[in-house]
């Protein structure tokens, strides 16, 4: 890579950091969560408006901007049909809890903090950002850039559905949207419920989990049952002749179970412990507890694992009663040895006739080869600005790539960067974003850009 031309990258993220934070703050000021649909405003009123702000900014960047119905919109420089491009998105989730007001962009330390700075508000500026020094430079581009704005990432990604049914996919496309370095993989998605076939019996009631996807913090049961004693995970009183159950255990997502511990789990272990259940309600409990008791699916017998991505893991994610009978969800991220069809016998056998198991959702594993030259490309620009050896990465989770022919999630989240404590996550209250990392981000994906603009496709 050219020094110069590092250098001149640099300088133009400099001379324009300022206008970065004014922009990144005008769109924190939206609030963008996804809302009712009203007419055409597909997501509510917050994305559209978040939409046409974003677009207005392009414009005062001196990009084409084009709004598709409010669903998604792109910035655009250059002109040609076959284009590269970037997707990051302008809806959020809700905000509460915060310290100081979401929706106010504040600077402190050396971090912006308001909901979206980092997801995905303050990346979609830096796409912008890098699409105007190739505007301002007068960089003779083989392919168009697009800079896509997306405006239903939290939600059902129907921003990219509709996209890609009325637009030509993108030659290369990288969504910033995730950690650095680069993630060139996602797991298969695999989603099934389970509906028990027998009667309740002396498990008179059980819920717990609050979406499929995430492990529960929490999880109860009604019981018909002699005298119980609580536990350091389960407590047990006395409801008139029943016994009421309440397992607390460690939230999480269903992508990183390692860091949690599934309440259902620890409900189900103690039922059986007690023996509350006997019979075929005891088998059925047996099949929850084989599923429960192991996350890399060992228990059942569903592990797997290849040269891609980490082990196949699978949690239960949600247990209730509907029209007399238990129904359980199960979430699974699996690798490329394994597949959907196979995931559902193995849960049939593991409930051996007593439950029924449909798929509810599978998509497979999604995997870009890490000689593909854009690939490499993006790795190396990324370490020539940050002077580090990195490789890349894969995923349990789905990001926007993975809809993609051609795509990946690059950066900018450091995950492992120490971060002061007033710094909040994404997603999470007091979410922030270091400013000299998001400058360095900018930087890193206009020289990607470059060398992208260098490739055959
Ligand atoms: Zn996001």
């Amino acid at each position: 890579m050219d020094k110069k031309v590092i250098e001149d990258v640099k300088l133009f993220a400099r001379e324009n950091w300022e206008g970065v934070i004014r922009d990144i703050g005008r769109l924190v000021a939206v609030d963008s969560v996804r809302g009712e649909e009203q007419p055409g405003m597909p997501f509510g009123p917050g994305p559209a408006k978040a939409l046409k702000l974003g677009l207005e900014i392009a414009g005062e960047l001196g990009l084409d901007t084009v709004n598709c119905e409010n669903m998604i919109g792109y910035a655009q420089v250059g002109q040609g049909e076959k284009y590269l491009a970037t997707i990051t998105h302008l809806d959020v989730v809700p905000s509460a809890g915060w310290s100081e007001d979401p929706f106010t962009l504040r600077r402190r330390e050396g971090f912006i903090i308001g909901r979206g700075v980092m997801d995905d508000k303050g990346p979609s500026v830096l796409c912008l950002y890098a699409l105007k020094y190739l505007k301002d430079r007068g960089v003779e581009l083989r392919y168009p850039v697009r800079a896509l704005l997306g405006a239903d990432e939290e939600s059902k990604m129907q921003d990219l559905d509709y996209y890609l049914k009325n637009y030509p996919a993108p030659l290369f496309c990288f969504s910033p949207d995730a950690n650095f370095p680069l993630c060139n993989g996602e797991k298969g998605i695999y989603h099934a419920r389970i509906s028990s076939r027998l009667p309740l019996g002396a498990v008179a009631d059980i819920r717990g989990g609050v979406a499929r996807n995430v492990i529960p913090q929490s999880a109860e049961a009604l019981v018909h049952a002699g005298e119980l004693k609580s536990t350091d995970s389960v407590t047990a009183r006395r409801e008139g002749e029943l016994w009421h159950l309440c397992a607390k255990g460690v939230g999480g997502h269903a992508c990183h179970p390692e860091d949690a511990c599934n309440a259902i789990g620890l409900l189900v272990n103690y039922i059986l412990e007690n023996d509350i259940v006997s019979g075929e309600e005891k088998e059925l409990f047996l099949g929850m507890q084989r599923l429960h008791s192991d996350y890399y699916g060992r228990g059942i017998g569903a592990q797997a694992s290849d040269d891609k991505f980490e082990p196949l893991t699978i949690i239960g994610g949600e247990i209730a009663v509907e029209n007399g009978h238990i129904v359980m969800t199960v979430d699974s991220r699996y690798p490329t040895t394994s597949s959907s069809d196979k995931l559902t016998a193995i849960l049939e056998k593991n409930w051996k006739g007593l439950a029924d198991v449909v798929k509810t959702g599978d998509s497979e594993p999604f995997y870009m080869s890490l000689d593909n030259p854009a690939i490499q490309a993006c790795v190396s620009c990324y370490n020539a600005v940050t002077g580090e050896n990195a490789k890349p990465y894969t995923i349990g989770g789905g990001t926007y790539a993975r809809h993609f022919p051609n795509a990946v999630s690059f950066g900018p989240e450091h995950p492992e960067r120490p971060a002061p404590d007033f710094a909040g996550p994404i997603h999470g209250v007091d979410e922030a974003a270091c400013e000299d990392w998001m400058r360095e981000a900018l930087e890193i994906y206009i020289l990607s850009l470059l060398e992208l603009e260098k490739l055959d496709y």
